[in-house]
């Protein structure tokens, strides 16, 4: 069934989210990224629902760090991650890779690799719903530890950005509005950031969550989906006169002038 599961995020730690879901014909439920685990297992109790499936993203602790007592709980759950990270991976039950069909109740969809962050970071694909775990968040993306700029390039605009343009990004961090005050910095003229960096001040003063984004927001307002811009290409020669402008080596620069800013 290609259709999305229902989502609930689940705010953890300081800024993570963990995503409930829920299988709408079956009511088969998974979470992704479960840093913690008594957040999620308070909405479980408060819905009286099961847990059949854990998808880890990536195996920082703040996306794994709630398998383990989940299992306790629900001993039988599947625990879903890149294969390369059987190990890091607590309690990796099922190892996945590039373009694997994986589901849980009537629901199927995909798994896209998408390398940079780290070198076992994966995206779930279900209907129009994506989980980019620490790889693409609204207005930015993650801080390359394992892999290279030419690596996190690829993973974000080959990869993840030739999904279709109304697919929903489930991101794994609050950072949207310190990540539009970067895009506005490399960007100033950038009038529909500049709108949604209003709108992002309001939902948060409101305690409420900015995720999901789309891919034809982020094409839009993020500033590394953005290479070919010459705004941005400006900027980017203000900060490194020597730079290339080849759309990897923008990508570079920006991407080490927002680790600083
Ligand atoms: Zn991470």
């Amino acid at each position: 069934m290609n259709v999305a599961p229902e989502v609930t995020p689940i705010p953890c730690l300081k800024d993570n989210y963990a995503y409930l879901l829920r299988c709408p014909s079956t009511g088969q439920t998974g979470v992704v990224d479960p840093s913690v685990a008594q957040p999620v297992l308070k909405v479980l109790r408060d819905k009286g629902w099961g847990l059949d499936c854990i998808f880890n993203t990536h195996h920082h602790w703040d996306h794994v760090g709630g398998n383990e007592e989940l299992k306790q709980q629900f001993p039988s759950v599947r625990i879903f991650g890149h294969q390369s990270d059987e190990g890091r991976i607590p309690g990796l039950t099922d190892g996945v890779q590039d373009g694997q069909v994986v589901g849980f109740g009537a629901i199927r969809g995909f798994v896209i690799h998408n390398p940079g962050h780290t070198t076992g970071a994966i995206t779930y694909v279900w209907g129009d719903a994506a989980f980019t775990g620490d790889t693409l968040f609204a207005a930015g993306c993650g801080r390359i530890f394992e892999g290279s700029p030419q690596d996190m390039y690829s993973s974000l605009h080959q990869k993840i950005g030739s999904l279709p343009p109304e697919t929903r990004l489930y991101f794994g961090h609050e950072y949207t509005e310190k990540n539009l005050e970067f895009c506005l910095d490399v960007e100033p003229n950038n009038h529909k950031a500049h709108v949604l960096l209003k709108e992002v001040r309001k939902i948060r003063s409101e305690g409420k969550f900015t995720t999901p984004s789309t891919i034809s927001q982020e094409f839009a307002t993020n500033p590394f989906m953005r290479t070919k811009e010459l705004e941005i290409q400006k900027r980017v020669r203000e900060l490194e006169p020597d730079a290339d402008l080849s759309p990897v080596s923008v990508f570079r620069v920006l991407r080490e002038y927002k680790n600083r800013f």
